[in-house]
């Protein structure tokens, strides 16, 4: 799948005169590419990007060359956007193990505060705050593992995101794996192309969304009870 130009990059070499771009069909921001990178891919997606924010600096007249604080400066931001920023974007979503729901539990259970640390999809600035999600199992359906809950938070996360999709992204995909009676996603979180440019809000301005799944979408008393679970949890600010 990895585009290349000739032989010589099969033995484990990177032909960098090939657009990195042709390396995965082009996807929105918060979508991921698809299959998981290489380590070629990966190698070379990083050494792209590396060369890009090098030009970047030059335009900026940031002296990186003769500045040991910004020297190696292209290179930690190339790897810190493929690995850790915009990691959802090219990696499998977590596996989701699965355990029957044996005891026939058809409560709603209220996992979180999930910190949320994702990017926002505008201005590549951070977004931060808290996850909550309720969950009312399906009697035939399917309990996972409570921490599972905290790895898909983390997968949609680590993508440049926009907070109304974010939630819908995990959601969704909660709702596909597990099939519950009913789903609730809630994020709330600081936007600091709020607080640190434009406008320049203070730390506490937050952004609430929420998004309802099946019963719990239908039920006004369920939504009541999932807000009042997630204020008892520690959703105070
Ligand atoms: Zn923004």
């Amino acid at each position: 799948m990895l585009a290349r130009s000739g032989d010589d990059a099969c033995s484990g070499g990177v032909t960098m005169s090939v657009s990195v771009h042709r390396l995965r069909r082009p996807a929105r921001a918060n979508d991921s590419v698809g299959q998981p990178l290489t380590p070629a891919e990966r190698g070379l997606m990083i050494a792209s990007a590396e060369a890009k924010i090098t030009e970047l600096f030059d335009v900026l007249q940031i002296d990186h060359r003769n500045d040991a604080h910004s020297r190696d400066t292209p290179r930690r931001v190339a790897r810190m956007f493929v690995e850790e920023i915009m990691e959802g974007r090219f990696s499998d979503p977590p596996a989701l193990t699965e355990f029957e729901n044996t005891s026939a539990f058809d409560d709603l259970i209220v996992t979180g505060p999930i910190e949320v640390r994702s990017t926002c999809a505008h201005h590549l600035l951070p977004i931060y705050g808290e996850a909550f999600i309720g969950i009312l199992p399906a009697l035939n359906g399917r309990i996972i593992g409570l921490s599972k809950y905290d790895r898909v938070v983390q997968h949609f996360s680590t993508r440049p995101q926009v907070q109304e999709e974010l939630v819908q992204q995990i959601g969704q995909f909660i709702v596909e794996h597990t099939a519950p009676r009913g789903l609730a996603v809630r994020i709330s979180a600081v936007h600091m192309c709020k607080t640190h440019r434009g406008v320049k809000a203070s730390h506490k301005s937050r952004m609430i969304t929420t998004a309802y799944f099946g019963a719990i979408a239908d039920r006004e008393a369920l939504k009541e009870q999932f807000l009042h679970e997630c204020l008892a949890l520690g959703q105070i600010d």
